[in-house]
C-alpha cells in the first residue's frame, strides 16, 4: 500500500497516533494522502465505520469513496466519507432528539428558506430583500449566534429588523421540524457542546477523522471538528492556504493558524512535488500566487516536463470567446491522441458565464455538463414542479409537501402549517398522513382543515390520474391541465419583478413538461425531428424516475462529457486540458477597485449564485490596470482571494492550459471596452507564454487527419 507515495506522503500516512496537518500546494497529493491513510488505518486494525473522512462537496466525497474502494475494496463502503453538512445530518438523525428534532426532520433548500422568510415578514417582501436577509441570518448562524444574540449584535435598524425576522424564522423551522443548511453545522455543534453523553459517544465512536480542503472550513466547522476528536485529537487535516477561496462564506485561514496552538502535539508535513501539471503550467501558477503573503513558505516543482506553453486567447465578445474555446477543444481532441470529452474543462468565475459555452458546445454537438452552477434541474421553477412530482410519488415527502402546498399559494397560512407540523410530530406522522388523521379536526379550525383536505384530495387525484395517463400526447394534455389548475404561469409572473425573467422561467417549465411527456413514449419525435413510435409509459412512472433524478444529479460524473464549471466548484479536481475563460480585468479579478467588497453581500449563501460571487447586473467597473487608485486593506485582501481563485483555476490543468479574455464585456445592457486581466501579465513572466495562433491549430488538425488516414486508431490508456 506504500506504492505511489513519496517519502513525505508516507510519513503523513503512517503517523496515526495524534493530530497531523499536511500543508502543501495544489496537486501535491494531499487528497491522495487521505485515501491512502484510510487504507492504512484499516490495515492497522481500525474498523472502517470508526473512520470519518470529511470533504468539501458531495462530488468530492463520491470521488473519494471510489478511490478508497480502489485501494481497500468493499470495506470502503463502511467508512463515513461525507461533507461536514452530511456528517451533521448523521449526528442529528442519531441524536437530534435531545434537541427536540424528530429523526425524519426536513432539510430546507435556499428557495424554501426564502419563501419562509418572505412569509414571516408578512409576504410583501421582494426576492432580493429576502435573499439579503438570508445572507445576514446565515452569517449570524455561522458565527454561532441565535436570534436573541443576533438582536444584541445588530449594527443598525435594518439588522435589528432582520434579527426579529430571524426569531420568527427560527420558530417556524421548529414547528415544521425543519432545519436549514447552516443548522446542519450549528445544531450538531450545540449537540456536542451541551450534551456530554452525546459528545463522549461520538468521540469514542470515531477513531480517526480526516479533513480534506481544510483551508476552507469556517469557525463553526472547526469547533465541530475539535469536539468530534476530543482530547485524543486523532485527526488528519490536509490543506493549502493558497487555495482558500471561501472567505466570503466565512471560511477563515485563522483555522490554519490556530491548529498548532490548539494542538501543541500537531505534526506538520509539507509536500513539495506536484504530480498533476507540467512545469509550464506550474510556473504560471507560482507566478500568480507569488505576490500573496505566505502563511508557510513552500515551493512546488514538477517532474512531468516542460509541456506545452500556456496559451493566451483573446476574443471580441463572450460568444466569440466560447467559439474559440470550442474550436480549441476540437483541435486538441484531434491532435492529442485518445483524448475523450471528459478530459476537457472550461472554467469561469460565475454561473452565468456558462451560457455562451453551452450554446457553442450544443452547436458543435459536443456533450457537456454544467457543474457547480444552476443545472436545469436546480432552477427554482423546475424544483417547484419536481416537488409536486415527488409528492405524487411519495406522499410522505415532507419537504416536497411544504413546497407544493405553498407553490402557488393556496390560502393555507403558516399558522395552519405550523399546527399541522406540531400535530404530525406528536403523532409521528408525515404531514400528508397527518392531514387525513381523524384527530386533526380537534386541533384545527374547520376552515383551515377544509383547505388542507382539498389540497390532499387534489394531490391524491393527480397521482391516481398520472398513473393512468399513458403516452406523450395524453401526458402533455395532463400536464397542461395541471399547470392551469394550480395557476403556475400566473404565479411566476406575480413572483418575478421582471417580465422577461418570468417569461424565461415559464419557457423552462414548458420545456420540462415537453421533455417529460416525450419520455412517456408513444408517437414522439427523435433527436433528428423524425416521428417514431415507442413503448408507452405512465406519467407516474416517468415522475418516479425524475423525482429520483433530482436527488442524484451529483452522480452523473462518469459520463464522457466536457465539464463547464465555476472555479469554486472545480476545487480539488483535475483535467488534462483546461480553458480558463473570462480572464478579463473586472471579471477576474472581480471589480477589485471600485466596490469595496460590496458584491459579497449580494450573493446569498448556498444559492447556486453564491458559488462564485455574482456581480450585480447594473454595475461594472470597466477599470483597467491603468487607473488603479490607492488600495485599502479590504481591497488588498479581496485581491489576495482573487489571486487564490486564479491559482486554483490554473492548477486544475494537467497537460494544456489556455486563458482567454474578451475585448468587450457587458456593463448593464451596454458593451464596454475591456482589458486582459492583470493576472495574465503576471503569468507571462517568462517565455512559457505564447499567443494562440489559429494557423498553428489548422496545421495540427491537417497533420492529424493525414496521420489517421494512414493508421487505424488503437486503444491507449488515458493520460
Ligand atoms: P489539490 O490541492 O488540487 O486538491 P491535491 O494536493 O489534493 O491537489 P491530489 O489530487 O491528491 O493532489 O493529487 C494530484 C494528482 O497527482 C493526482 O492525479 C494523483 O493521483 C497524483 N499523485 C499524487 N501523489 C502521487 C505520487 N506519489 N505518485 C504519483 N502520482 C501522485
Ligand atoms: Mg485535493
Amino acid at each position: 500500500m506504500s506504492a505511489g507515495l513519496n517519502h513525505a506522503q508516507l510519513e503523513a500516512v503512517h503517523y496515526i497516533g495524534g493530530p497531523c496537518l499536511v500543508l502543501a500546494g495544489a496537486g501535491s497529493g494531499k487528497t491522495r494522502v487521505i485515501t491512502h491513510k484510510i487504507a492504512r488505518l484499516i490495515e492497522v486494525g481500525l474498523e472502517p465505520r470508526r473512520i470519518a473522512a470529511i470533504t468539501f462537496t458531495n462530488k468530492a466525497a463520491a470521488e473519494m469513496r471510489e478511490r478508497a474502494k480502489g485501494l481497500i475494496g468493499r470495506a470502503a463502503k463502511d467508512v463515513l466519507v461525507c461533507t461536514f453538512h452530511a456528517l451533521g445530518v448523521r449526528l442529528m438523525r442519531e441524536d437530534g432528539a435531545v434537541l427536540g428534532l424528530k429523526p425524519q426532520f426536513s432539510i430546507l433548500d435556499t428557495d424554501d428558506v426564502t419563501s419562509i422568510l418572505k412569509d414571516a415578514a408578512g409576504g410583501t417582501t421582494d426576492a432580493a430583500t429576502a435573499r439579503q436577509w438570508q445572507w445576514t441570518i446565515s452569517k449570524w448562524k455561522n458565527m454561532g449566534l441565535n436570534a436573541a444574540q443576533a438582536q444584541s449584535v445588530a449594527a443598525d435598524d435594518n439588522e435589528k429588523t432582520i434579527a426579529r425576522i430571524m426569531q420568527l424564522y427560527e420558530e417556524r423551522l421548529a414547528a415544521y421540524q425543519s432545519v436549514d443548511f447552516d443548522d446542519l453545522i450549528g445544531l450538531p455543534l450545540k449537540l456536542l457542546r451541551d450534551f456530554p453523553e452525546v459528545r463522549e459517544k461520538w468521540q469514542k465512536k470515531l477513531g480517526h477523522v480526516l479533513v480534506d480542503e481544510y483551508q476552507d472550513t469556517n469557525a463553526t466547522q472547526y469547533e465541530l471538528l475539535k469536539l468530534l476528536v476530543g482530547e485524543r485529537a486523532r485527526f488528519t487535516a490536509v490543506g493549502d492556504d493558497d487555495q482558500s477561496i471561501y472567505g466570503w462564506r466565512g471560511a477563515t485561514l485563522d483555522n490554519l493558524r490556530k491548529l498548532p496552538l490548539d494542538f501543541p502535539a500537531l505534526k506538520v508535513v509539507k509536500l513539495e512535488q506536484n504530480y498533476r501539471s507540467t512545469s509550464a503550467i506550474l510556473r504560471a501558477a507560482n507566478n500568480v500566487i507569488g505576490p500573496n503573503p505566505k502563511l508557510f513558505p513552500k515551493t512546488l516543482f514538477s517532474e512531468l516536463g516542460e509541456g506545452e506553453p500556456v496559451r493566451v486567447v483573446d476574443a471580441d465578445t463572450e460568444e466569440h470567446e466560447a467559439e474559440r474555446a470550442v474550436a480549441r477543444i476540437q483541435g486538441l481532441r484531434a491532435s492529442h491522441q485518445h483524448s475523450e470529452w471528459r478530459h476537457f474543462a472550461v472554467l469561469y468565475r460565475a454561473n452565468h458565464q456558462a451560457k455562451p459555452f453551452e450554446k457553442a458546445l450544443r452547436k458543435a454537438q459536443i456533450p457537456y455538463k454544467v457543474s457547480g452552477g444552476t443545472s436545469f434541474f436546480d432552477r427554482t421553477e423546475i424544483r417547484d414542479l419536481c416537488a409536486w412530482l415527488r409528492l405524487w410519488v411519495n406522499n410522505d415527502d415532507d419537504p416536497a409537501f411544504l413546497r407544493a402546498v405553498a407553490t402557488p399559494k393556496r390560502g393555507i397560512g403558516h399558522t395552519t402549517l405550523a399546527q399541522l407540523g406540531t400535530f404530525a410530530t406528536q403523532h409521528k406522522l408525515s404531514l400528508f398522513a397527518a392531514l387525513f388523521s381523524a384527530m386533526l379536526p380537534a386541533v384545527l379550525p374547520a376552515r383551515a382543515l377544509g383547505g388542507l383536505h382539498e389540497f390532499g384530495r387534489y394531490v391524491n387525484d393527480l397521482a391516481y390520474r398520472a398513473g393512468h395517463t399513458l403516452g406523450a400526447e395524453a401526458a402533455r394534455a395532463f400536464l397542461a391541465g395541471w399547470l392551469a389548475d394550480i395557476g403556475y404561469e400566473r404565479h411566476l409572473y406575480d413572483g418575478e419583478d421582471s417580465e422577461k425573467l418570468a417569461a424565461a422561467r415559464w419557457s423552462n417549465v414548458l420545456d420540462f413538461c415537453d421533455w417529460m411527456a416525450q419520455r412517456c413514449g408513444g408517437q414522439i419525435e427523435d433527436a433528428s425531428g423524425a416521428s417514431v413510435t415507442t413503448e408507452t409509459k405512465s406519467l407516474l412512472e416517468v415522475a418516479q424516475t425524475i423525482a429520483l433524478l433530482t436527488t442524484i444529479s451529483e452522480r452523473e460524473q462518469d459520463q464522457d462529457v466536457v465539464t463547464l464549471s465555476t472555479l469554486h466548484a472545480s476545487k480539488g479536481l483535475e483535467w488534462p486540458h483546461v480553458v480558463l475563460a473570462g480572464v478579463t480585468e473586472g471579471l477576474l479579478p472581480f471589480k477589485i477597485d471600485d466596490d469595496g467588497g460590496r458584491q459579497q453581500k449580494d450573493a446569498p449563501p448556498h444559492s447556486p449564485a453564491a458559488r462564485g460571487p455574482l456581480p450585480p447586473e447594473d454595475v461594472a467597473s470597466g477599470l483597467g490596470a491603468a487607473r488603479r487608485p490607492e488600495v485599502s486593506e479590504e481591497t488588498a485582501q479581496r485581491l489576495q482571494e482573487e489571486r487564490r481563485l486564479m491559482y486554483v483555476g490554473i492548477t486544475r490543468a494537467q497537460r494544456t492550459l489556455a486563458v482567454s479574455w474578451t475585448r468587450k464585456r457587458k456593463k448593464g445592457r451596454e458593451m464596454v471596452p475591456a482589458q486582459p486581466s492583470r493576472f495574465i501579465a503576471e503569468m507571462a513572466l517568462d517565455k512559457a507564454m505564447a499567443r494562440e495562433d489559429p494557423r498553428e491549430k489548422l496545421r495540427a488538425l491537417r497533420a492529424e487527419f493525414a496521420r489517421r488516414a494512414e493508421a487505424p486508431p488503437t486503444a491507449h490508456p488515458a493520460p
